[in-house]
């Protein structure tokens, strides 16, 4: 190419999505199709969302509130934390990149596990980090392992708890064993994109341990239990200080204004997320019981999806499609024996475990 990119470019790899029902439809030539592939809230967003959208629409002319001031006061509100704490992104996956900017120079150590959410790999390639990545055990986030990497170098430690794709969630026990191995210096980010959907006992509120850790910083988003990925927007919680360098290169106006006024009217629906969690408590209950009926194995979830172990993932994947279904395939995450299913309707589970059947008797 005559064209030089920058010297990170060369190294990355463009970000695989979710296939989006209308292309499976076209390639295939059929109709009525699920998705059940990007972990998104099978209930559709929230109607006070939807409302508050309706209400913004007619000053799409303007700009949006570039400090999300009424957004980051609803979410200061939420936590009983100051609007300081707060820096708005459009989607988590943009606050990741804000950090990267913010506090990685090329050559910086960052930490992150082998199966981790792949958007970690991305930032560090971008900012020319040194990767130390730590193996899982049991498809979980090993942090001891994590926290052997760590030096007085190391400037950020990426866990997402659940994780994507596994599905699996650290306690809040290895969590403050980690945060009390690791320099002061050292940001321990802890990405709570499915921390609705958590259900272990000790499962730890990273944004709670802000006070005590001003190392840590929460990521929370609006794609996933508020059922508004179309729009974009996520946050992370932080002491003021890491908030604010956050802030500093900051686009002024990163998150629109639908997004902003949905998110606030999301915020405030509990009733939504209350349906939601439970919708989704009773599809993994569901498809734990189908799945072992079927004598397919599967990585116990803490969050809104399932890695579930076919074997030849890319056929059963095609076969999936075939039927209609739409998952996604993990090989790119180190499990190419597995395929990620995102927990649906009760309609649309027992769509997929049908759909499961019939490739197992072929
Ligand atoms: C879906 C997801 C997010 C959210 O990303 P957005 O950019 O807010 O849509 C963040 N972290 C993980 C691990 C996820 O799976």
């Amino acid at each position: 190419m005559k064209f030089q990119t920058a010297r990170p470019v060369a190294g990355i790899t463009v970000y695989q999505p979710g296939k989006p029902i209308e292309e499976v439809e076209r390639e295939l030539g059929i109709s009525g199709s699920i998705k059940l592939a990007s972990n998104e809230n099978p209930l559709g967003p929230s109607p006070k969302a939807l409302a508050a959208v309706q209400r913004a629409l007619g000053d799409l002319n303007r700009y949006p509130d570039g400090g999300g001031y009424y957004l980051k006061r609803a979410l200061a509100k939420h936590y009983e934390l100051t609007p300081e704490h707060f820096v708005l992104g459009n989607g988590t996956n943009e606050v990741l990149e804000l950090l990267a900017h913010a506090f990685l120079d090329p050559g910086d150590p960052v930490v992150f596990s082998e199966g981790a959410f792949i958007v970690y790999l991305i930032v560090s390639q971008l900012t020319s980090c040194e990767m130390r990545t730590a193996p899982m055990r049991d498809f979980t986030h090993d942090l001891e392992a994590m926290a052997a990497r760590v030096d007085e170098r190391t400037k950020a430690v990426f866990i997402a708890n659940p994780n994507n794709p596994t599905g699996t969630a650290v306690g809040e026990k290895a969590l403050r064993r980690l945060l009390e191995r690791v320099p002061e210096r050292t940001l321990v980010v802890v990405d709570e994109a499915y921390c609705h959907f958590a259900h272990r006992e000790d499962y730890p509120d990273a944004v709670r341990l802000i006070p005590e850790f001003p190392n840590v910083v929460a990521l929370r988003t609006f794609s996933k239990v508020y059922g508004l990925a179309g729009l974009r927007v996520g946050y992370g919680v932080a002491h003021p200080e890491v908030a604010a360098a956050m802030e500093r290169v900051r686009e002024p106006f990163n998150v629109n204004s639908l997004a902003l006024a949905a998110a606030e009217a999301a915020l405030e629906d509990r009733e939504h997320v209350e349906e939601s969690i439970r919708v989704n408590d009773v599809g993994r209950e569901f498809l734990v019981r189908e799945l072992a009926a079927l004598g397919l194995p599967f990585v116990p979830t803490q969050g809104n999806f399932m890695m579930v172990e076919v074997g030849d993932a890319k056929g059963v994947y095609e076969a999936l499609l075939r039927e209609g279904v739409i998952v996604r395939p993990v090989a790119g995450y180190g499990f190419p024996r597995h395929l990620r299913v995102s927990i649906g309707t009760p309609e649309e589970n027992r769509r997929v475990v049908e759909s499961f059947a019939n490739i197992l008797k072929k």
